[in-house]
């Protein structure tokens, strides 16, 4: 069986640190290890619009945002195809068909869904498409074959719910889905990277992001004015770590290469914690390092996206390309479902 990977993004926003952490730093190792046949990357516009509906000129302009962030990551095109969800219809077929496969009650008790109900607001106003968004889902990973979804852990009841639509799927009609499984970063503090406020997870959609392509200074000020233990107020207070953004960040960032560039009279993270436990240890100077380490990550990340910025036209191609590449895959699998469900009438 061909390996094969589909994960991706919504267009609400340009991509943050906590993307980078959860998906997109694996997806560019997956990509350059080469084991995988296919890499298809998603820019989930139509899922976007699911609760951006009164916002469509948010989405369109985030498409080519998030297309910058991927290649300024390293995503490359002749590696991976990065496709529009949008223009492949074919993926909205499939999830009607899903559709009758996932009762009302399942996809409300999907716990992702249930918190960003009430993260936006909406009650009981919820648009239709919002609370089918993880059917789509399942037509989007289905669609292309996949065998692995590299995502962030809010992704994890996602993918449960495709693996259930793909159980009954096949039950229902004989062995036609591939079931996908989820790959979670190794790293704790990198499976739900919270914002920069210390809330919830950090969120395009919560402002509290250190984005990509934030300038250096914007960086900086956003790091030193972070959350962290309300209790240590004075350098010689005895501190937390655990549910400190900082030292969160620093666990899923700082390496001990940093350590020796940036603050050699620490071998690694450990022994800084260690410090900052015991006391005498000031929020300043470790804030200080965690600009250090994330400037060293996204200096190349910006570089490369100023050099994209002014090809324009050239990732406006790299994203029809790969759309219409896509698409062809999509139809293949379309072909294969409405022929596992009898609703094939003129096929010779
Ligand atoms: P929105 O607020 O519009 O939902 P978002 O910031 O949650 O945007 P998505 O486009 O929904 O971003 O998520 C894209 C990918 O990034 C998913 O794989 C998700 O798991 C991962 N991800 C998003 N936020 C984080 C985070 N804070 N930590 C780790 N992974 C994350
Ligand atoms: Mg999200």
């Amino acid at each position: 069986m061909e390996k094969i990977i589909l994960t991706g993004d919504r267009p609400t926003g340009r991509l943050h640190v906590g993307h980078y952490a959860g998906s997109l730093r694996e997806r560019v190792r997956l990509q350059n290890e080469g084991n995988f046949d296919k890499i298809f990357i998603m820019i989930a516009d139509a899922q976007a619009l699911t609760d951006n509906a009164q916002h469509p000129e948010k989405v369109r302009s985030n498409i080519l945002e998030v297309a910058l962030d991927y290649l300024a990551c390293g995503i490359d095109p002749n590696k991976s195809t990065i496709l529009i969800q949008s223009m492949i219809p074919e993926l909205c077929e499939l999830t009607f068909y899903y559709m009758n496969l996932v009762t009302v009650s399942r996809a409300m008790r999907n716990p992702t869904v249930k918190t960003e109900i009430k993260m936006r607001g909406f009650e009981t106003n919820i648009p239709m498409g919002f609370l089918a968004y993880p059917i789509s889902q399942t037509a989007d990973i289905t669609a292309f074959k996949a065998t692995t979804v590299p995502v962030g852990e809010d992704q994890e009841p996602m993918i449960e719910q495709c693996r259930d639509i793909v159980h009954k799927f096949n039950a229902t009609y004989g062995e036609t889905l591939i079931e996908p499984k989820i790959q979670l970063p190794k790293n704790a503090a990198c499976m739900r990277l919270p914002g920069i406020d210390g809330k919830a997870k950090m969120s395009k959609s919560l402002g509290n992001c250190i984005y990509l392509s934030d300038e250096p200074n914007v960086v900086k000020q956003k790091i030193m004015s972070m959350f962290t233990d309300p209790n240590h107020l004075r350098i010689e207070d005895k501190g937390e770590t655990d549910n400190n953004p900082v030292f969160i960040y620093l666990d899923a960032f700082a390496t001990d290469e940093h350590f020796k560039e940036f603050l050699p009279e620490y071998n690694n993270l450990d022994e800084l914690k260690a410090h900052y436990r015991r006391g005498g240890l000031g929020d300043v100077k470790v804030k200080k390092f965690l600009n250090n380490v994330m400037q060293s990550i996204l200096d190349p990340i910006r570089t490369k996206r100023h050099e994209w910025e002014n090809k324009k036209d050239e990732v406006k191609e790299i994203l029809y390309t790969g759309s219409i590449k896509a698409r062809e895959v999509a139809a293949q699998t379309l072909e294969e479902v409405r022929n596992a469900m009898q609703i094939n009438y003129f096929n010779k």
